[in-house]
């Protein structure tokens, strides 16, 4: 089955492409080019993901997947949230938010948040989201090289380390994306 991933994002496509077997062929936006930005005028993960996923799916008429996710903390009302690619303004700098984070949590003394993963899948059959969520807490200045985003400023519950410090394959167990994409490939396969 080919599927259509709707992300400019590369990290998520290497995430998301070592989530999915070789029942799938995964095509990204390299094979299928959108030049604008595509859209995400909605209020939730879910509302986002499925914008982006009807957006491409409706060009190029092929079963599509796409991502919404981000970074919520509790001391902050749930911010950055929905936000969090543009946290720190339109150029969606990772450090400028990561700063931007640490600079907000820095008078608060709870820690606790979430990544949250919504993961929409369009096809000629209809419309579905699948959502992910990881708890854990935001610490005050980065850690590791692996991963993007806040992964170095994030440590899930249960672990010590960020998931920048954590290998690939961890992070690909437990995290957001993984979570929502097992409940799509269960979907899919079944
Ligand atoms: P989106 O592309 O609009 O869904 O923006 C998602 C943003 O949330 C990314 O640019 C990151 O800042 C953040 N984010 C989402 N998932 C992760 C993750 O797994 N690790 C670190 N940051 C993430």
């Amino acid at each position: 089955m080919k599927i259509l991933l709707a992300t400019q994002n590369r990290n998520k496509v290497k995430e998301i492409a070592e989530l999915l077997d070789e029942r799938f062929q995964l095509l990204d936006l390299n094979d299928f080019p959108v030049n604008e930005d595509l859209p995400e005028t909605g209020d939730t993960f879910a509302a986002n993901a499925l914008q982006k996923a009807r957006y491409v799916f409706d060009k190029f008429g092929i079963p599509t997947i796409a991502d919404d996710s981000g970074i919520e903390a509790d001391a902050l009302n749930g911010a950055p949230g929905i936000y969090s690619a543009r946290y720190a303004g339109e150029e969606k700098d990772p450090e400028k938010n990561m700063n931007k984070l640490l600079n907000e949590m820095a008078v608060h003394s709870n820690k606790t948040a979430r990544f949250r993963c919504a993961m929409a899948f369009i096809s000629e059959q209809g419309e579905y989201v699948f959502e992910g969520e990881i708890e854990g807490k935001i610490i005050p200045e980065r850690r590791g090289n692996g991963g993007f985003g806040y992964d170095p400023v994030f440590i899930p519950e249960g672990y010590d380390l960020t998931f920048s410090e954590l290998s690939s394959e961890v992070k690909n167990k437990i995290s957001h994306r993984a979570i929502a994409m097992q409940k799509l490939v269960n979907f899919l396969t079944h």
